[in-house]
């Protein structure tokens, strides 16, 4: 099943389920117990918004070997976790704003993980019911500020730095599919899932022995080599196989 988060004619938000290319509410919540109900609008006459409103987005930083190799930097023996703000969340078609303190902000398509349930202490056989679904996600970098400020609270944490979308996929294996982006049609990163370091399951409970997972929160699981910079005026796509596009314009911010 495909849940969103959606308005329509300016409604209050509210999630839904997608069918044969139309949009239905979600009676109750994703979460807990809920209801479908009927198809009501096609997709392209609702606003979608990012999919869920997590609490935190959590990050895996060189997840896949030939990204760190890109960075001439070593893989990490334990999972690197680090937080982007939910600040810093937007939806599909919604525009990433290139802030005027950067020089250089790079995309990074990633797979994303959409906790299901409260948990903390999950081990990868529990870990995998502690999972709503998936969906696609660009961790954007400022990687001039990454770089200068020695650790990444800054670079990864603008406002617009985390498109998520369209939906969450509850139905996905995440074991090999195929990651894109494109920026303005041209073919920047291509991986696979079965590339990553630390599989998903394993991060989702090596993040649980940290801190409390809670319905709604994202993991973005790391993002395969490739990664390039994005200018004013770029169209940015970042495509999972069995979970859709996300596209997402590219702005520059003008100095405040
Ligand atoms: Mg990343």
């Amino acid at each position: 099943m495909q849940i969103v988060r959606y308005s329509h004619s300016g409604a209050a938000p509210q999630y839904g389920w997608v069918f044969e290319g139309k949009v239905g509410p979600l009676e109750g919540s994703p979460f807990e117990a809920f209801k479908r109900g009927g198809a009501q609008h096609a997709l392209e006459e609702v606003h979608l918004l990012a999919p869920v409103t997590p609490s935190k987005i959590i990050c895996v930083g060189r997840n896949y070997v030939a990204h760190a190799q890109e960075h001439d930097v070593d893989v990490p023996e334990v999972p690197l976790l680090f937080l982007k703000p939910p600040s810093s969340l937007i939806g599909p078609g919604e525009t990433i704003l290139l802030p005027p303190q950067t020089q250089r902000v790079e995309h990074e398509a990633e797979l994303a993980v959409v906790v299901g349930r409260r948990s903390r202490w999950l081990n990868p056989e529990t870990a995998r019911e502690a999972i709503l679904g998936y969906t696609i996600a660009n961790d954007v970098t400022a990687r001039d500020l990454q770089r200068r400020d020695g650790q990444w609270t800054r670079g990864k944490g603008f406002d617009t730095f985390c498109p998520v979308g369209p939906w969450v996929e509850t139905e996905f294996d995440p074991a090999d599919a195929v990651i894109t982006c494109s920026v303005n049609g041209e073919l920047r990163q291509m991986g696979s899932t079965r590339d990553m370091v630390f599989p998903v399951l394993q991060l989702l409970a090596y993040a649980s022995s940290v801190m409390t997972l809670e319905p709604g929160d994202i993991l973005l699981t790391g993002t395969p080599a490739g990664v390039g910079p994005l200018v004013d005026g770029d169209e940015l796509l970042s495509s999972i196989e069995g979970l859709g596009e996300l596209r997402n314009p590219v702005k520059a911010e003008p100095a405040h």
